[in-house]
C-alpha cells in the first residue's frame, strides 16, 4: 500500500507542491521503485493476456514512476536548495538504472513480442498498433536484443550521463548566482533603460549594497550588452557570461568531452553509425546526413542576407569611432541601428506590454481561434509566491487541464523559459477525462515598485511561444498518454509552440492585449508599422546565428572524434558563422545546456525545421484570417489534440491539404535576397 502521507505519493489533483519536502523524495522513490520492479517482474513471468493485461498494466507502472519524478525534476528547476539537490542526486541513478532494466527485462520484451504475435496482438489496429510498434522499438532502441554484457555497459553508460547532466546543469546555476558586479556610480551605467536601472538598484539593496547590481540572468546581461554604452562595461559582462563553467572547480569542459565519448560508445553498443543516426531514426528527419542537407540548403539560402548584416554592422562600428567589430558590440550596434532606421527599440514597446494584460489577451486568443476558456483559479499549493495557477476549460465547459505560471528570476531557478508536462490526462478508459497539468515559466524582467513586470515584445513572443506548448499538451485527446501531447517526434514539437509567435505580430490579435499600462492607449498604429518593418531586420545574422549551433551540435555528434580539445574544435566549427576570430575565443559551448542537460542532443535543428514546418503553417491563417475560428479549429483537431497519433507529415497535410513548402520560412523571416 502507497504511504499517501508522502505527497509525492499522493495522486490528487493538483500536485501538493506546498507539502513536498526533500525528505520525501527518498523513501517516495525507493516505494514507487519497489512496486514497479515487482509488477515488471509479474508481467515478465506471466504468459498471454489482453492488451490490458500486457501493454496497459506496463504503462500504468511507468506512468506511477513519472508522476513520482516528474514533481521533483520540476521543484530541483524552479525551486533548487542544497537538500533538495542532494535528494535529487541521490535518487537520479536509482531511476536512470531503473529504466534501463525495464528495458532490458528479458521475460518483459518477450512477453511483449508474444503479446504483438498473439491473435490479440496482430487485431491491433490504428492508436494501440502503433504505440505497440513504438514500445517495441523503445525496447530494441534502448538495447533490448543485445546480449548481458552490453546490456550492463549500457546501464552503466546511461547512469553515468544522467549524472553528468545533472552536474552540468548544476554547474551553471551556481556560476551564474555567484556574479555579482557592484556599481557605485549610476554615470558608469549610461544608456540603461530605466526598468534596467530600477531592478539593478532593487538587487542591490536587496543585497545591503549601495549602488547598482549587475548579475548573470538573462534581463540584467541584455540590459547591459544591448544598452549600456560603456563598451568596456559590455566587455566585461559578455566575458563573464561565456566564462561561465570554464574553469576551476566548476568546469564543463570535462563534463562535455565524457559525455560526448559516452554518447559515441552507446551508439556504437547499439549499431548506429553515430549517435546522430541513432537519435533521430524516429523523428522526420531521421537520419544525420538528412540533418547534415537541410542545413546546407539553409545555410546557403541565408548567407547573402547574414553577408549583408555583418557589412551593416561591421561599417557602423567604424563609423561610431568603435574600429574593429567586437563580440560584445553586436547586440549594442544592433539597437542603435535599428532605432536609426526604424525608430523603434526593444524597450519603448515595454508600457503597452504589462504581463498580465499580455497573458489576458493570449488567452483572449485562445478563446476566438480554438474554444479554450483560460481563468484563473485558486491554488494555494505552489511553490513560490510569484506562481499562478490557471483552468482551461473547452466549448463544452470541460475542464482540459491545469497549469502554473512563474515568470520571474531567481537564485534558485534556472535560466531560460520552457514548459513541463507534469501530468498527461486525456479521454479516461471508462468514459469521462482526465485533466492535463503543467508548467510554463521563465525569467523576464520582473515588476518593480513604481511599475508593473512589463514585458519586451520578444518576452511577448516567448510567453506565447511557451504557451503553444502548453496548448500542445492540454489539447490532446489521444487516448493512450503516452503517445499524446508533446511526446511527438522531436522535431514537431516546435511546430505548436512557434507558430504562437505568429499572432505578436499581428494588428488584430495585438489590440486584444498590447495596453499602455498607465493610460490603457492601444498601441499607436504608427509604432506598429516601425515594429513591423523591423521584424526583418538582422534577419540574416540572427538566422545565421541559429544555425551556427545547429551545425555545431550536428559536428559534435557526428564529426568530433576527441582526438582535440573540444573548445577548441566548438571554436573552430564556429569560425565560418562569425566575423573574425575574436568571436570564437570564447563561445556558448560551457554553458549549452540544450546539449549537456536537455534533450537536444543532436537535435537542435529541430527549432528551425519546425520553424520552416510553421512559417509554412501560418501561411493558412495569414490568408483566411488570423482570428478566424474554423482555421483555428482546423488547427485544433488536426495538430494540437493529435500528439504522437499518427506521423507528423500526415497531421501537416491534413492541416495543410499539402506537403510542406521549404521555401516559406526564408520568404517570411528574411524576404527576397539583397542584390550584391
Ligand atoms: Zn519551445
Amino acid at each position: 500500500m502507497s504511504d499517501i502521507s508522502n505527497p509525492l505519493l499522493d495522486r490528487s489533483f493538483p500536485i501538493p507542491f506546498d507539502r513536498i519536502t526533500p525528505q520525501d523524495i527518498g523513501p517516495a522513490v525507493a516505494e514507487v521503485l519497489a512496486s514497479a520492479g515487482e509488477r515488471i517482474d509479474e508481467l515478465g513471468a506471466g504468459r498471454g493476456g489482453s492488451y490490458n493485461d500486457v501493454l496497459g498494466a506496463l504503462d500504468a507502472t511507468t506512468r506511477e514512476l513519472s508522476l513520482t519524478w516528474g514533481p521533483v525534476s520540476h521543484l530541483s528547476n524552479v525551486a533548487s536548495t542544497p537538500a533538495l539537490r542532494e535528494a535529487h542526486g541521490e535518487a537520479l541513478p536509482e531511476i536512470t538504472r531503473f529504466s534501463s532494466r525495464l528495458h532490458h527485462h528479458e521475460g518483459l520484451f518477450k512477453r511483449l513480442h508474444g503479446f504483438a504475435e498473439s491473435t490479440a496482438g496482430l487485431a491491433l489496429a490504428g492508436l494501440r498498433k502503433r504505440h505497440l510498434d513504438r514500445t517495441l522499438e523503445d525496447f530494441r532502441r534502448a538495447g533490448a536484443e543485445l546480449g548481458m554484457h552490453d546490456k550492463q555497459l549500457l546501464e552503466k553508460l546511461r547512469v553515468e550521463l544522467a549524472e553528468l547532466s545533472r552536474r552540468f546543469e548544476e554547474n551553471l546555476l551556481d556560476e551564474t548566482a555567484s556574479f555579482k558586479k557592484v556599481v557605485p556610480r549610476a554615470e558608469d551605467l549610461a544608456g540603461l533603460p530605466p526598468t534596467a536601472l530600477e531592478r539593478a538598484a532593487h538587487l542591490a539593496e536587496q543585497k545591503g549594497e549601495d549602488g547598482w547590481l549587475l548579475t548573470l540572468d538573462m534581463p540584467s546581461v541584455q540590459a547591459v550588452l544591448q544598452h549600456a554604452d560603456d563598451r568596456g562595461l559590455r566587455r566585461e559582462i559578455h566575458g563573464a557570461y561565456l566564462d561561465r563553467c570554464t574553469s576551476g572547480e566548476r568546469d564543463n569542459g570535462p563534463l562535455i568531452s565524457r559525455i560526448l565519448e559516452i554518447r559515441r560508445q552507446l551508439a556504437d553498443i547499439l549499431g548506429y553509425a553515430d549517435f546522430p543516426d541513432y537519435r533521430l531514426e524516429t523523428l522526420m528527419a531521421s537520419s544525420g546526413a538528412r540533418v547534415r542537407r537541410f542545413l546546407d540548403d539553409l545555410i546557403d539560402g541565408t548567407r547573402p542576407f547574414h553577408e549583408r548584416d555583418t557589412a551593416q554592422l561591421e561599417a557602423r562600428a567604424r563609423g561610431s569611432a568603435l574600429g574593429d567589430l567586437e563580440p560584445w558590440d553586436v547586440s549594442y550596434l544592433m539597437e542603435k541601428i535599428r532605432k536609426e532606421h526604424f525608430d523603434v527599440d526593444d524597450e519603448m514597446l515595454r508600457p503597452w506590454f504589462p504581463l498580465d494584460e499580455v497573458q489576458a489577451g493570449l488567452f483572449e486568443i485562445a478563446k476566438r481561434l480554438f474554444g479554450l476558456s483560460v481563468a484563473q483559479a485558486d491554488n494555494p499549493a505552489v511553490w513560490h509566491p510569484d506562481v499562478g495557477f490557471f483552468e482551461v476549460r473547452d466549448e463544452a465547459g470541460l475542464h482540459l487541464g491545469s497549469f502554473y505560471t512563474d515568470w520571474f528570476p531567481r537564485d534558485s531557478k534556472r535560466q531560460g523559459a520552457w514548459m513541463d508536462n507534469l501530468v498527461s490526462g486525456g479521454p479516461a478508459p471508462g468514459g469521462g477525462f482526465n485533466p492535463h497539468l503543467a508548467f510554463i515559466g521563465g525569467n523576464f524582467s520582473p515588476p518593480t515598485e513604481s511599475r508593473p513586470a512589463l514585458l519586451t515584445h520578444r518576452e511577448v513572443c516567448t510567453l506565447f511561444h511557451e504557451f503553444g506548448h502548453l496548448l500542445h499538451h492540454t489539447c490532446s485527446r489521444v487516448e493512450i498518454p503516452e503517445r499524446g501531447g508533446v511526446n511527438v517526434a522531436w522535431d514537431w514539437v516546435e511546430v505548436p509552440s512557434q507558430i504562437m509567435e505568429n499572432w505578436c505580430w499581428e494588428r488584430e490579435a495585438l489590440d486584444l492585449f498590447a495596453r499602455h499600462y498607465e493610460t490603457g492607449e492601444a498601441l499607436p498604429d504608427e509604432l506598429l508599422q516601425r515594429l513591423l518593418a523591423a521584424r526583418r531586420f538582422m534577419g540574416g545574422w540572427l538566422q545565421m546565428r541559429q544555425l551556427s549551433f545547429a551545425n555545431l551540435d550536428l559536428e559534435l555528434h557526428r564529426s568530433y572524434g576527441g582526438d582535440t580539445p573540444v573548445m577548441d574544435y566548438a571554436a573552430s566549427t564556429m569560425r565560418p558563422f562569425v566575423p573574425s576570430g575574436r568571436f570564437v575565443e570564447r563561445h556558448i559551448l560551457p554553458s549549452f545546456a540544450h546539449l549537456f542537460a536537455g534533450g537536444y542532443a543532436s537535435a537542435y535543428y529541430s527549432y528551425i525545421w519546425s520553424e520552416t514546418l510553421e512559417a509554412d503553417a501560418f501561411s493558412r491563417f495569414a490568408k483566411g484570417g488570423v482570428l478566424d475560428p474554423e482555421i483555428g479549429r482546423a488547427f485544433r483537431d488536426c495538430i494540437l489534440a493529435q500528439g504522437d497519433s499518427r506521423d507528423a507529415d500526415e497531421l501537416f497535410r491534413d492541416f495543410m491539404g499539402r506537403d510542406p513548402d521549404p521555401a516559406a520560412l526564408i520568404n517570411r523571416n528574411l524576404g527576397t535576397p539583397p542584390q550584391p
